[in-house]
């Protein structure tokens, strides 16, 4: 971990308006002053994500949301159940908030979270301050979860790029809507979906009429140069293969998410082996089966829109 100087300097340029990436247990996160327009809109820029995208708003405590949103007493309990840690809720704008309109997207709603890593909250107190942080990549590529890849990914656009090390969870935020009349998880993630039923009950799935319920749910996303082969049982020698459990044989490269089939730990590796397969050269990468229970649903959610056909220009 970096000596407090680095947190002081980061929160620094945080509060003059800067941008700044940092670890959290799900991924690399791209933070700016939630309250901060040209902040925000430079969050925007530096991804290159469509404006229709919100952002999450992260804190150090949940006290500092009560002028933000509107809290429910569903939305309370899973507060004080699950944060800190990888749980995204989704509330109803405080008309008076003065966060950035450009967190909400237009809509009248806002995502919150506080996260658990211990250098992300050092410089959410230090910051002082609500920080916008959406995933530190480019808009619909896979997401970074060590500081090299927000460097190969972003380059000179943050300020400052903080080092944790690689992320303990390695997958986003599970996302649960709490703003409408039923709770809706509106993306899978580091918090599988049983421990949030253990507390609701059954949850309403992601899509609605076919529609995305989120804005940045869109098919194509999390996307790899290659294209993926998804559930393959066999694999060709131009393929660089994605293992789960006992490898398939015969791959020109291989990556292996867990050979003991343990699901957190393949949650962990999974974006960080996409990072490393994804080279010129193999035709495919060939991604063995993965079970739908605990994390593998958000494992799936991820592999499923990498391997989704891309439009010319996407999230
Ligand atoms: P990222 O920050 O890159 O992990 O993406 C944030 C995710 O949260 C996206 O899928 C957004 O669409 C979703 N999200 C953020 N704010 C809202 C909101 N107000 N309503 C619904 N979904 C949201
Ligand atoms: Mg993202």
């Amino acid at each position: 971990m970096p000596p407090f100087p680095a947190i002081a300097e980061a929160a620094a340029l945080l509060r003059a308006g800067g941008l700044v990436a940092f670890p959290t247990e799900t991924v690399y996160g791209l933070g700016a002053d939630a309250a901060d327009d040209r902040a925000v809109a430079a969050i925007y820029a530096a991804k290159g994500r469509p404006s229709f995208n919100p952002l999450i708003v992260h804190v150090a405590e949940a006290g500092q949301l009560d002028e933000e949103v509107v809290w429910n007493p569903a939305a309370r309990r899973l507060a004080r159940r699950f944060w800190p840690g990888p749980l995204t809720l989704v509330l109803p704008r405080r008309p008076e908030s003065r966060l950035s309109l450009l967190c909400s997207a237009g809509l009248d709603s806002l995502a919150v979270r506080m996260p658990a890593h211990p250098l992300a909250r050092a410089l959410l107190q230090a910051a002082g301050r609500p920080l916008a942080a959406p995933s530190a990549n480019r808009s619909g590529r896979v997401s970074p979860t060590t500081a090299a890849h927000v460097r190969r990914e972003l380059g000179g656009r943050a300020a400052m790029i903080l080092d944790g090390g690689p992320c303990a969870i390695g997958l986003e935020s599970s996302v649960l809507d709490l703003s409408g009349a039923q709770p809706r998880l509106l993306r899978a993630g580091g918090l599988p979906r049983q421990a949030l039923e253990r507390e609701l009950g059954p949850l309403a799935s992601r899509i609605d009429n076919g529609q995305p319920l989120s804005p940045g749910q869109l098919p194509s996303h999390y996307a790899p140069s290659l294209p993926l082969r998804l559930n393959a049982r066999t694999v060709s020698p131009d393929e660089a293969l994605l293992a789960f459990g006992t490898a398939l044989s015969g791959a020109a490269d291989s990556e292996n998410l867990s050979p003991g089939g343990d699901l957190t730990e393949a949650a962990a590796r999974l974006f960080a082996a996409l990072h490393r397969l994804d080279r010129p050269g193999f035709a495919a990468i060939a991604v063995m089966p993965i079970p739908m229970e605990g994390l593998g649903e958000a494992i799936n959610d991820r592999l499923i829109r990498a391997a989704a056909p891309r439009p010319r220009s996407q999230s």
